[in-house]
Order: structure tokens, then C-alpha cells, then sequence
């Protein structure tokens, strides 16, 4: 931690703020230039509160220079985690995963009908809200454990993988029990308690960046279920509110490459609700795999009309293979694979192996 003095701080006061960095267990290192004196603290510890530094008179300025997350960095692991999914999924891994399907689950014509045409285009997960967290309590919920049901049944029929999302704690049993998958959403990204609970699911976590999270505060979350011993986990950047009002959300592509440097975890993209529009699905979804993403996640509807949520940003199936198209030259550019399961059998090199 570096502590920058105040030009007007008396003699007094530095020696007041040098005395409680030792009453904190640091080693002080004074250097004073001509116009400024700073104080370097050593000693590392992630969660000092360096507020308790910045309030002391005299003090300008305080930077942290050690992370406040352990478990998610680099520093701590420096070579990319891969989360296996299933037997033959390997995110993270040089392959690029598409996850696709609907935002809610609705009925089994619907879901069949999904898992048919997006397997065909080259999507390995499916993806499928049985819990909604809907903005209105008025607005559709979901069809709970009978949605998980049907999307399990659709999935195995047509070899998918299963990623839906859990919205509290109670329901993380019923859910391990279908899905392959769970996503925390955005509006539970600092739910510390479901975190906590997930850091003993057997099964990976997908964690969605909150509305107004940092990436910093989307790596401390991510520390919540590793440091509870389930080291899969994949981050999900799908868009950070702004003031601009043109899309939903505003997609903060810059995090992929800021992520994949702080952290060894995966880190893929929703370039759905991070736009909200439709037509802009396709661009986003292309540039976010430019950037880097391990993998992307988009909203496809058979009758996106008619959808009983997200249906103005939900792509038509003929979009989704309009944009499986463009992805793979994207993919090929940047020297990568698309992941094709059942093609190649690999090791995952998971940090739990
Ligand atoms: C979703 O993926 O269905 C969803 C609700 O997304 P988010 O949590 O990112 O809003
Ligand atoms: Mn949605």
C-alpha cells in the first residue's frame, strides 16, 4: 500500500500515520522528495480496510497494490484455468464454447424445438431460466422445477449441456439435480450467502458481472466460491449500466482482456443483455470473441415475439446461424477452435487436478 502525504501535513501528523501503519502490522519506508513525501506500507493484507489510512489528517492519497482476491489471480495460478463441463467441454481451453437458447423456459415444444435447430448450428450448452429475476414481481417467474425438467429432457435428447440460473439458496439442491451449469445472475452477484453456498457445489458456476460492478468486485465474488473449494468457475461480462440509454446495458468488452490478465479464470461474453436489441446481438457477439472471450452466451426464440421474456433482444434461429457463420471466421482469425464435444477427448487441467 502506498500512502501519499498531504503537502500542508504537519511533521506531527506523518509521525501519527507512520505509528498506526504499525499498530497494523506493516513495515513503514519513508521517501521524501522535494514537493511530496510517500510512505510505502509492506506487508500484505487483503483485507485491510485502507480507508482506516485515508481518513488520518495528513493523508492525500492511498493505493493498494497487492489484490484484495487471492484464489482468482494470476499471481496465484498462472496458468489458465479449463472448466470441464461434462465429459468433453473444456472451457477456457483454446476452444470457444456457444451457449444458446432461450431467456425463460416456457414448454417442451419450445425447448425440443431449440435444442434441435441450435445443436445443428453448433451450440454445445443450452441455456434456459426456470427462476426469473424479473424487474416486476408482476411480470412472468418461470415454471420452476417442471422448466428444469423439460430443458434436461432437451438437452439429453439432443446431447446438450444445461446452464440455468439460481436465485437463492433453496434452490440450489432441486437445480444440481438437472443442470450441468448454475448461473448466478447479475442481480446476484454480490449475494454473498448463495456465493457461499455454491463454493461446495460439486457442479461449475457461471457468475455474471453485476449492473454496477467492477471487475475488481466481480473477481472478490468469484473468491466467495472458490475459497469454499469449487474452483470452477466462469465469468460472464454481459454489460454494466451507463448513461447512455441507446442500449440496455453498456458491453464492456474492454473487461475480457482486463479479466484474463488479473485472473486465470474464463471469462466469457452475453452480448444479449448486455445490448438488449436484437440486431445488435450479431457485432457484439463477434467483437467479444475478437477481445477474447472463452465463450459466448446469446438469447435464441423460436417465436421471439411471442417470447414471455427478453423477446426484443432474443435472436430467430435463422440469426443464430447467421451469427454462428460469422463467429467462426472470428475464431479462426485470432488462431482459435470452436469447441466440438464428442470430437476430441482431452484432459481438463482444471487447478483442482
Ligand atoms: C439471464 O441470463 O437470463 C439473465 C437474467 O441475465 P442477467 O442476470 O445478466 O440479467
Ligand atoms: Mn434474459
Amino acid at each position: 500500500m502506498v500512502v501519499v502525504i498531504d503537502k500542508n501535513a504537519t511533521k506531527q501528523e506523518v509521525e501519527n500515520i507512520i505509528e498506526t501503519l504499525y499498530k497494523h502490522g506493516f513495515d513503514v519506508h519513508k521517501s521524501t522528495g522535494v514537493n511530496q513525501t510517500v510512505l510505502g506500507a509492506i506487508g500484505v493484507q487483503p483485507d485491510f480496510d485502507t480507508n482506516t489510512i485515508r481518513v488520518l489528517p495528513g493523508v492525500a492519497e492511498v493505493y493498494r497494490i497487492t489484490e484484495q482476491y487471492k484464489l482468482a489471480s494470476r499471481s496465484f495460478k498462472k496458468e489458465n484455468s479449463v472448466i470441464k463441463i461434462g465429459e468433453d467441454i473444456f472451457l477456457g481451453d483454446n476452444e470457444v464454447v456457444i451457449i444458446a437458447g432461450p431467456c425463460s423456459i416456457e414448454s417442451e415444444d419450445q425447448m425440443f424445438k431449440l435444442a434441435e435447430s441450435l445443436t445443428a448450428l453448433g451450440a454445445v450448452v443450452l441455456r434456459g431460466g426456470a427462476f426469473k429475476p424479473r424487474s416486476s414481481p408482476y411480470s412472468f417467474q418461470g415454471l420452476g422445477e417442471d422448466g428444469l425438467r423439460i430443458m434436461r429432457n432437451a438437452c439429453d435428447a439432443f446431447g446438450l449441456k444445461m446452464v440455468t440460473e439460481v436465485m437463492d439458496v433453496s434452490q440450489i439442491d432441486t437445480i444440481l439435480q438437472y443442470a450441468d451449469i448454475l448461473q448466478v445472475g447479475a442481480r446476484n452477484m454480490q449475494n454473498f450467502t448463495l456465493l457461499r453456498e455454491l463454493g461446495k457445489a460439486a457442479k461449475p458456476v457461471l457468475l455474471k458481472r453485476g449492473l454496477s460492478a467492477t471487475t475488481e468486485e466481480l473477481l472478490m465474488s468469484a473468491e466467495y466460491i472458490l475459497s469454499g473449494g469449487n474452483m470452477d468457475v466462469i465469468l460472464c461480462e454481459r454489460g454494466i449500466r451507463t448513461f447512455e440509454r441507446s442500449t440496455r446495458n453498456t458491453m464492456d468488452l474492454s473487461s475480457i482482456p482486463v479479466i484474463h490478465q488479473k485472473s486465470h479464470l474464463p471469462i466469457i461474453a452475453d452480448p444479449s443483455h448486455a445490448v438488449g436489441i436484437r440486431d445488435k446481438v450479431i457485432p457484439m457477439a463477434r467483437a467479444a470473441i475478437a477481445a477474447g472471450a472463452d465463450g459466448i452466451m446469446v438469447e435464441v426464440h423460436p417465436d421471439p415475439n411471442n417470447a414471455m421474456s427478453d423477446g426484443g433482444q432474443s435472436l430467430y434461429p435463422e440469426q443464430f446461424a447467421q451469427l454462428m457463420k460469422e463467429v467462426k471466421i472470428i475464431i479462426q482469425a485470432i488462431g482459435r477452435g470452436l469447441s466440438t464435444p464428442g470430437l476430441k477427448k482431452k484432459v481438463a487441467h482444471s487447478i483442482r487436478n
